[in-house]
């Protein structure tokens, strides 16, 4: 299942797949660069395994709920994060009242809980508010165990 990204330049829907969700692409229609995703995307089971699988880059994974205050002031937090690691990064969002079966794979039970996977494994988990200058250590970290 592909991530649908809009072309800026001429509003196509490009698909995008989890493998290249953090490279320049090339709109399908105009041709136009895709920037590498740079907002939080938000994972159901099967776009979270296939993300996690084939990216070549860290994937941080924010588990949250609705309901939950600590997750709301998180939010920005990971927006930021997105953004600021785009291209070196994956940023997902893992709502746990609509997807339980993830929240217990990774044994989530106090929200927001944060997972940073590499290549396919649990590099660390995190439950509990913290800023985005935080996580994007988590991510280089992470990164930088891939340069061998
Ligand atoms: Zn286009």
């Amino acid at each position: 299942m592909p991530v649908i990204r809009a072309c800026s330049h001429c509003g196509q829907k490009n698909r995008i797949t989890g493998k290249h969700l953090a490279d320049t692409g090339r709109c399908g229609a105009c041709k136009s660069a895709l920037s590498p995703v740079g907002e939080p995307l938000a994972a159901d089971q099967a776009l979270f395994d296939e993300i996690v699988k084939d990216s070549p880059v860290p994937v941080l994974v924010d588990f949250w709920a609705d309901w939950c205050g600590p997750c709301r002031s998180a939010a920005p937090e990971v927006s930021r994060t997105a953004a600021d690691m785009a291209g070196k990064a994956v940023v997902l969002k893992v709502d746990t009242e609509a997807h339980p079966e993830l929240a217990a794979r990774f044994q989530v039970r106090g929200i927001p809980n944060f997972v940073v996977l590499n290549k396919g494994r649990t590099v660390m988990q995190q439950a509990g508010l913290v800023g985005h200058q935080q996580m994007e250590q988590w991510l280089r970290t992470a990164a930088a165990a891939n340069v061998v």
